[in-house]
């Protein structure tokens, strides 16, 4: 699977590639990645890929052409790209969305800077838009990592154990349970003894009841998916 990040700031992104599951998944060939920086498409003279608003407004936001130009190029390469515009205008990213779009061949993340994009790139070359939360970031790049980083676990053997996959928190809309490793007592605090006595039906009875109550306590939103769904 190919991600594709338009960015003005590269830099900002390949680091973290070079580091643990995603470096190895690259390594390996399941995942490719490159970048396309508008800037290396401006006609501008000076360029120039961002000017004032149009009608008033605080700051700058980035022009049409370098933006539309970057992805028309991506686009006669690869008529299969599905482009992804992060936004904070924009649905929230989740976990059913990493596992659909993992089918995908080529994903193309468009990082958005200043005040934003103008309104008609995204009009005419977003196939989607995600937000990563209710808050405002000073570019796209992160929420591009992390929407990538989500996607990449879910591409077939990126992960070495792909069982972990389906006792994540969210299946089922519910939070994982608590976990526990070694030692089996920490400074006096023991871990629950049931998950000490081998029984795994048990342990996954207890398991489910205190994935039920954490999620009731932290997601009350979830709980409520998860038991309209068990009905
Ligand atoms: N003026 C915009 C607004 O009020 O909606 C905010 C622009 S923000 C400073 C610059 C860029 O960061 C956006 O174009 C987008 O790409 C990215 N961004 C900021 N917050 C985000 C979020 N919560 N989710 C996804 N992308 C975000």
């Amino acid at each position: 699977m190919r991600f594709s990040f338009v960015t003005l700031f590269p830099n900002l992104i390949k680091g973290y590639f070079s580091e643990s599951i995603l470096k190895r998944a690259i390594e390996d060939e399941k995942i490719f990645i490159d970048f396309v920086n508008p800037r290396d498409f401006t006609t501008d003279k000076h360029n120039r890929v961002d000017a004032s608003m149009i009608g008033g407004g605080a700051g700058m936001l980035m022009t049409p052409q370098p933006l539309m130009d970057s992805l028309n190029d991506i686009r006669s390469k690869s008529p299969n790209a599905h482009v992804i515009f992060l936004s904070p205008v924009a649905k929230p990213f989740t976990q059913n969305d990493a596992k659909r779009l993992a089918k995908k061949e080529h994903i193309v993340f468009v990082s958005g800077r200043y005040e934003g994009i103008d309104e008609r790139v995204i009009e005419a070359q977003a196939d989607e838009l995600f937000s990563i939360g209710d808050y405002i970031l000073t570019g796209g790049e992160l929420a591009s990592m992390v929407v990538c980083d989500a996607i990449s676990r879910n591409v077939g053997a990126v992960l070495g154990n792909s069982d972990s996959l389906s006792v994540e928190s969210f299946e089922e809309s519910l939070l994982e349970a608590p976990s526990f490793t070694k030692p089996k007592n920490y400074e006096n605090n023991e871990v629950i003894s049931e998950f000490l006595k081998g029984n795994h039906s048990k342990i996954t009875d207890l398991k489910r009841g205190l994935a039920l109550c954490k999620t009731k306590y932290f997601r009350p939103d979830l709980y409520k998916k998860g038991i309209t769904h068990e009905k």
